[in-house]
């Protein structure tokens, strides 16, 4: 367990009784007897976790979690309050203070080491994300949601008897902002919801089938970015549902005003999550589009072929890789202005695209050159397939805007590997250059299939540098 644990309570009984608990699972515990004692101890050493009892005389708890919050040291110090599971209204209070769990200190120590671990994990996860992506998921049950609040969607599930877990799901549905859905477990099984953001599983007195569709949700594919809140009763069962994969965990006596917070703070903490993930997507495909024209840019076609080359050697299939050069496009340029260039360039480019198949891969590799690669292709189908490209730029000139349609025109240079060669897309790439090289040298608008001499100068380095190649 990383950082250490700081636990602050008056009473001399409960704070050495809880930090030998707690010693079990983080051997690093420092104790404190008031807020101000506290206060000046995490000033000095920034805790992983600190656990406060909720009568300690003279603590602002709200103020207290604020305090934290507004720290980086502290900012993803996890706030645990002690508070007797029957006092419902001060575990409802703590919570909306600021308090990331709560512990109770009659709780079994097997059960208290699982929380523990469980909100370290959490806490390391927040850490994870933080060097990523900008929010903060340490976020207590007190901070509002960003952006527009987000209904929230639980599904209820019972591993056994369901009438209180219906009745809580009956509870909860009139609650604002809620959807609560009640289901069962062959269908849970079967097909879990995509839309839920939380599951709230009762044990029901099965421990065991609790457990196993616990992992069932935690390993579909519609439910694995779910949060998962399980709902214990009175018999242990063998392993703490925290530590088999569960996000939080409340006994079934749990109010339902807590029950309510709880699912809710599960909730954003998912929305949350997906809304980074998706950025990530969205930024991982930026980092790989070319802004003019819209095409995969070159750091995509570099790792494609990088991709590639470990396929082939592994399952080793034909393939062609064919460079497409706009001819004379500096007189273009000089022609019509630097910015008609542009806009011819993402016609050709768009022009490529359509008369290519799903599969092929098309990246604007420099300037006015475009990497077509084609798997599975002989080089009968390599040429055809270069040749209408040749036509498709030909047939469709660009109609500049008050101005005239520019007639542009490619020349390709193509090179194949069959299934029996074990040739690297690098040596196509080279060969496919120096066929180009030939299209140009030959009246351009054509193209030309790389022979064994394109190969061999390939291999000897030979300097066509027509596209500049590197690696
Ligand atoms: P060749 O037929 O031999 O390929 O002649 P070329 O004029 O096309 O080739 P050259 O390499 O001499 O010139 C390429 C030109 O493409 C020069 C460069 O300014 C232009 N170019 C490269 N990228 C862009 C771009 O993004 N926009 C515009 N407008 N022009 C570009
Ligand atoms: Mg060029
Ligand atoms: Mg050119």
């Amino acid at each position: 367990m990383s950082g250490h644990v700081l636990i602050i309570d008056a009473q001399t009984n409960r704070r050495i009784q809880l930090s030998a608990q707690v010693k079990v699972a983080c051997d690093d515990v420092a104790l404190a007897e008031t807020p101000t004692g506290g206060m000046a101890q995490i000033r000095q050493r920034a805790p992983g976790v600190v656990i406060i009892a909720h009568d300690l005389p003279g603590l602002k708890l709200r103020q207290f979690c604020r305090t934290l919050r507004a720290q980086t040291q502290t900012q993803l110090t996890t706030i645990i309050v002690a508070v007797p599971c029957e006092n419902h209204s001060a575990r409802v209070s703590a919570l909306i203070a600021g308090a990331h769990d709560l512990i109770e200190y009659t709780a079994e120590p097997s059960e208290l080491r699982a929380r523990l671990r469980n909100v370290m994990r959490t806490r390391q996860s927040s850490e994870e994300t933080r060097k990523h992506a900008s929010v903060d998921h340490a976020r207590g049950f007190a901070e509002a949601a960003t952006g527009f609040a987000q209904r929230t969607v639980a599904t209820f599930i019972s591993a056994g008897s369901g009438d209180h877990c219906a009745k809580m799901a009956a509870a909860l549905q009139s609650d604002n902002g809620f959807v609560a859905r009640l289901d069962d477990v062959q269908s849970v099984r079967r097909h879990p919801d995509p839309d839920t953001d939380v599951f709230v599983l009762y044990q029901g007195g099965q421990p065991l089938e609790a457990r196993d569709l616990l992992g069932a949700l935690r390993s579909h594919s519609n439910s694995r970015h779910s949060r998962i809140l399980f709902v214990a009763d009175d018999d242990p069962g063998a392993a703490s549902p925290l530590d088999l994969g569960a996000h939080d965990q409340v006994p079934d006596t749990v109010s339902s005003a807590e029950l309510a917070l709880r699912i809710k703070r599960l909730a954003r903490l998912k929305q949350d999550e997906d809304r980074d993930r998706k950025t990530l997507v969205e930024l991982g495909e930026k980092a790989y589009t070319d802004i003019l024209t819209g095409l995969k840019n070159r750091a995509f076609a570099d790792e494609y072929l990088q991709k590639t080359d470990r396929t082939l050697a592994e399952h080793p299939k034909a393939l062609a890789i064919l460079i497409a050069d706009v001819d004379h496009f500096k007189k273009i340029n000089d022609n019509h202005g630097h910015e008609a260039g542009d806009f011819i360039l993402s016609h050709i480019a768009s022009v490529l695209k359509s008369s290519l198949r799903e599969g092929d891969t098309l990246a604007r590799y420099g300037g006015e050159e475009f990497l077509i690669v084609l798997p599975g292709v002989g080089p009968g189908q390599a040429r055809c397939i270069g040749e209408r490209l040749l036509q498709a730029v030909a047939d469709h000139p660009s109609g500049l805007e008050n101005g005239p349609h520019v007639r542009a025109t490619v020349s390709i240079g193509v090179a194949l590997t069959a299934r029996s060669e074990r040739k690297s897309t690098k040596d196509l790439r080279r060969a496919a250059d120096s066929a180009l090289y030939r299209a140009k040298r030959e009246g351009r608008n054509r193209i030309e299939m790389a022979n064994a001499a394109d190969f061999n100068a390939s291999a000897a380095g030979h300097p066509y540098s027509l596209t500049q190649l590197t690696g």
